[in-house]
This record gives structure tokens, sequence and C-alpha cells, in this order.
């Protein structure tokens, strides 16, 4: 069988290759990713005129994962207006003197819009986690605190989408050198790249706890395999399409009877 995608029941990273394909071929796929994402576009518009519902994408994976790339991918047909893009660094003095949600709270998309996290929450139990930011007392109760805030969203009509781009120690190291040998890519390198990186096995793990603790039917994690980019762009355009129908979009009715105006 071949590894799922949607995280339904407990998993072994391990068992997971970044480099599956599903026997898909890069031309036909980067051909249907086209025109999914063409379709997220038309979605996305009648998504944009109901104001009781919003789509949140929240993306996770380790530096050079390919986040920036998969979110220029799944926006590329969307109109900018509807999209609320919020990139979650190492938090401020002023974050850090709130509760780990509060600055998520506040970046969560408005109704009618499409979200993306460019990480988010998660790290919380990540690198906090992995760098011992945190007492253990502090990040252990998260996943449960994670999934409350989570179905307060799905109860509160937010479709929720979470997406590991999984990729190779392999593929990382060939494009963190990229990153090093490619002046228009100098920018993206931060030496810290390579500390986190040296601690791989221990993301990995606290990874694992992420996807078998926080994966509810209201917000599932989905396992895509990131070391082909055609492959992680065209999985996650066809599960954001899949949502955006299933959420049955109707043009709103008019507020009054429009047929007594005449536009002379
Ligand atoms: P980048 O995604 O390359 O812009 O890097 C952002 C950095 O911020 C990463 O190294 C993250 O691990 C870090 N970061 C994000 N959220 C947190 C957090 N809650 N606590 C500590 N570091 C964080
Ligand atoms: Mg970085």
């Amino acid at each position: 069988m071949r590894q799922p995608i949607e995280i339904k029941t407990k998993v072994r990273l391990s068992n997971f290759d970044p480099a599956e394909t599903y026997g898909l071929t890069k031309e036909k796929t980067r051909e249907a990713t086209r025109g999914l994402l063409e379709r997220i576009g038309g979605l996305q518009a009648k998504l944009y005129a109901n104001t009781d519902r919003a789509l949140l994408v929240v993306l996770q994976g380790m530096d050079a994962a390919g986040k920036d790339g998969a979110t220029r991918s799944l926006l590329e047909f969307v109109n900018p207006s509807g999209v609320d893009v919020a990139n979650f660094k190492a938090p401020s003095a002023e974050e850090l003197a709130h509760d780990f949600l509060w600055r998520v709270h506040q970046v969560v998309p408005r109704y009618g819009h499409i979200g993306v996290f460019n990480r988010s929450h998660y790290e919380d139990v990540l690198v906090v986690r992995v760098l011992k930011l945190a007492p253990k007392e502090v990040w252990s109760k998260r996943y449960v605190q994670i999934n409350r805030f989570e179905e307060t969203l799905a109860e509160s009509g937010y479709t929720i989408l979470k997406f590991f781009l999984h990729i190779s120690r392999k593929e990382q190291a060939t494009r963190l050198r990229a990153r090093l040998d490619d002046p228009a890519k100098n920018w993206k390198f931060e030496g810290a790249d390579l500390l986190m990186r040296a601690r791989w096995d221990d993301f990995m793990e606290a990874y694992g706890d992420v996807l078998n603790k926080c994966s509810p039917a209201h917000a599932r994690w989905h396992l895509i395999p990131a070391d082909k980019k055609w492959v992680r762009d065209f999985l996650i355009a066809r599960r954001v399409c899949e949502a955006l129908e299933s959420m049955a979009l109707e043009w709103p009715k008019p507020k009054e009877d429009l047929s007594k105006y005449r536009v002379r």
C-alpha cells in the first residue's frame, strides 16, 4: 500500500519516504496542478463572498522544506485581497509576554479569506521542545491546548488543513548548500539552520508527536512527501481544492428584493 497522506491513525515518520511520487509523472502532474490551482482561484471568489467561513492552511517543515515555495504555488491564481499570509518567527518580547496562542489568534484569517500560516503555533511544541526553550511541564500541555484552540476555530466556521512538508535530511543538505552557493539565495541562509539540522532526529520525534496527538477530523495533518516540489505542490493543491469544494459554497442571497431596482 502506498503511504497515506491524511493522518488518521498512529504513524511512524521513519516509515514515510520523503521522495515518494505515488507513481505520478512530472509533466502531467504539473499540468494537473495548474488545473487545480485555477479551480482554487474560482472557488476562492465564492468563499470571498461568504462572511461566515474561512480556510486556514498550516504549513510546517524543517528549514528548506519548501514552505515558501508551497505558499507561492498554492496562491498562484487567487485574488491577493482575499488572502492572509502569516509568517511565524521567533517570538518578540511583546509576544513572549503573553500566552503562546495570543499572537496566533490575532492573525487567523478573516471570514471569506484563505489564510496561510508559514510555520505556526506548532513551533511551540517543535523548536521550543527540541531546543528546550520552555520546560517540559509547559510544552507537554500544549498538544491539548492546541486541539482545543483549533476546535474552537472549527466550530466557528474555519476549515483547517495542516501540511507537514516532509523532506529528507539529504535533500535538505542540497537545498542549504544552494543557499550558501547561490547569491540569489544567500539571504535565506542562517547559521541557526545548521544547529537545527544537527538536531534532525529530535525534530523528527517532535514532529511524530505532533502528527499523532493533533490530527482530529476537523483539523487533520497531511504528510506531504516534499523532496520533489512538483509532488508537494500537486498534493497540496488537490487537497485544498477538495476542501473548498466540500464547503459547498454558494453565492450569498441578495439582502433585499433586487427586482425593484433599475439601473438607467
Ligand atoms: P524562517 O522560517 O526561516 O523565517 O525562520 C523562522 C525561525 O523562527 C525558525 O527558526 C523557527 O524555528 C523560529 N520560530 C518560529 N516560531 C517560534 C517559536 N514559537 N519559538 C521559537 N522560535 C520560533
Ligand atoms: Mg530559514
